[in-house]
């Protein structure tokens, strides 16, 4: 098992530099293999992590896991909470992890030479016993593992926008097979096109859009 030092070392790597939320990541990833009893950071597709804010933590999640997004062993679902549930997917055993809310206050006491808040939550969180640092739930997962991981290859079409859907993700709505922009409401609109002087432009684009300034 790696230390936590290299871990962060490897995790400031990543982030170009070390930030407290990293530390949090990096110590909840070894408390989950330590749960869980599984060596971490693992070199197979056991452990699954669901995240459940995007940012810092995530890049010492990763290093301590070793679950990203593009191996599909790590989810991100954005509630904006530096939280996240880890799942054996071999026995669905689940422990959802959170640092304790007064985490940050107490992180001062270890860290007396500090100079500043960020820098005594930085080594706080390095230096804290894991019991005053991280709130350990047991859970079960709401949604089915099946359901999560669904099936290589499977694909479908969506009977709206003929998009391809992967992973099961289709919704049905009044007897058709939707993606689900399609059926609850997606977080883009396309730009409504305008004919002004002649050139085909994007209504609204100058407020909406990055300008290509430099063309
Ligand atoms: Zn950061
Ligand atoms: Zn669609």
């Amino acid at each position: 098992m790696q230390s936590l030092t290299q871990l962060l070392q490897e995790s400031a790597r990543a982030h170009q530099h070390l930030c407290p939320r990293q530390v949090l990541g990096v110590r909840m990833g070894l408390a989950a293999g330590q749960r869980l009893d599984l060596p971490v950071p693992q070199s197979d597709k056991r452990l699954l992590t669901i995240v459940e804010t995007d940012g810092c933590v995530i890049d010492g999640l990763t290093v301590a896991t070793g679950c990203r997004v593009g191996r599909r062993t790590m989810r991100v679902l954005d509630y904006g909470k530096v939280a996240a549930t880890f799942v054996d997917t071999q026995t669905g055993r689940a422990v959802r992890i959170v640092p304790h809310a007064g985490a940050r206050q107490q992180a001062r006491d270890y860290a007396p030479e500090a100079q500043s808040r960020w820098q005594a939550y930085l080594l706080g969180y390095q230096r804290m016993p894991e019991a005053e640092l991280l709130n350990f739930q047991t859970v079960t997962l709401a949604v089915s593992l099946e359901k999560i991981l669904s099936k290589d290859g499977y694909r479908v079409n969506c009977q709206r926008c003929g998009e391809e859907i992967i992973n099961e993700r289709e919704v049905f709505q009044a007897g058709l097979r939707l993606c689900r922009p399609c059926a609850e409401g997606a977080y883009y609109q396309p730009l409504a096109l305008e004919v002004s002087a002649g050139l085909l432009t994007e209504k609204g684009s100058s407020e909406l859009l990055w300008s290509c300034a430099t063309f």
